[in-house]
């Protein structure tokens, strides 16, 4: 299961209302994308998700337990950053164990695992490598692998193909749904990118200053948009 609910969350910093009251469910197995532009608070939202900043009031459930007072090992929440984040002095294979290796996952375990991802995105030829040595899409495909093998029921992508170019940036798009309708988890994903929003989500949320503006099917807002900045963001064009 992987069911997650966002209960009028607000976060400030200081004086600024970064978030100002967001409430959405998301069902097990959904894919959700967040969209909305730069500074509008998606990163800020999906942290508070993960439990890595706490929300100044509201809560958030993942399977109805509260994630501010879940240990991050039991969270069952892993993240992919557009910075990829990983160890330069890790192989790949290191890389993508390390968490496991901290929780005492069995080692045979581990390498089952690890076999099995990389296996899903094509990263075999590449674990004894280091991630200087591997191109920027690689090194995004070892950030998902070792997302995968913690076999999280909850999945946060904080705009994981910004720092591609574009045909790579289409591939990944593409490993990554094919991600989600293999290993049947939840995940959120954050991008400023129309056409990832409309080719991934299940459902949309488009956010604006610290709220939601619109809530949908991708066709639903593509068609019917709430208002002329839903429009701008992914409506038909007037
Ligand atoms: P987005 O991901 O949509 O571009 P962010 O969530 O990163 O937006 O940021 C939303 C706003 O919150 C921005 O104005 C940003 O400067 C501010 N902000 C984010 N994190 C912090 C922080 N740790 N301290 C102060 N301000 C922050
Ligand atoms: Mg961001």
């Amino acid at each position: 299961m992987g069911s997650l609910k966002i209960e009028n969350v607000k976060k400030s910093f200081g004086p600024v209302d970064v978030l100002k009251g967001i409430d959405l469910d998301v069902s097990d197995g959904e894919f959700v994308v967040f969209v909305g532009p730069s500074g509008c608070g998606k990163s800020t939202l999906l942290r508070v998700i993960a439990g890595l900043e706490d929300a100044s009031s509201g809560r958030v459930l993942i399977d109805g337990d509260d994630v501010s007072t879940t240990p991050p090992a039991k969270r069952g929440i892993a993240m992919v950053f557009q910075t990829y984040a990983l160890y330069p002095h890790l192989t790949v294979k290191n890389n993508m164990g390390l968490g496991l290796k901290q929780a005492a996952t069995p080692a045979a375990e581990i390498d089952r695992r690890i076999s099995a991802a990389s296996a899903m995105l094509s990263l075999e030829p590449y674990l004894a490598r280091r991630p200087a040595e591997l191109s920027g899409g690689q090194r995004q495909r070892v950030a998902i692998g070792r997302a995968v093998v913690r076999e999280p029921k909850l999945f946060l992508f904080d705009e994981p193909l910004s720092n591609l170019d574009a045909a790579l940036r289409v591939n990944t798009r593409i490993e990554i749904a094919q991600l989600h309708r293999r290993l049947k988890a939840t995940m959120v994903y954050v991008t400023h990118d129309q056409v990832e929003a409309m080719t991934l989500a299940d459902k949309i949320v488009v956010l604006n200053a610290g709220r939601i503006e619109q809530i949908g099917a991708p066709m639903e807002l593509y068609n019917s948009p709430a208002n002329e900045f839903v429009a701008g963001f992914i409506g038909s064009p007037k």
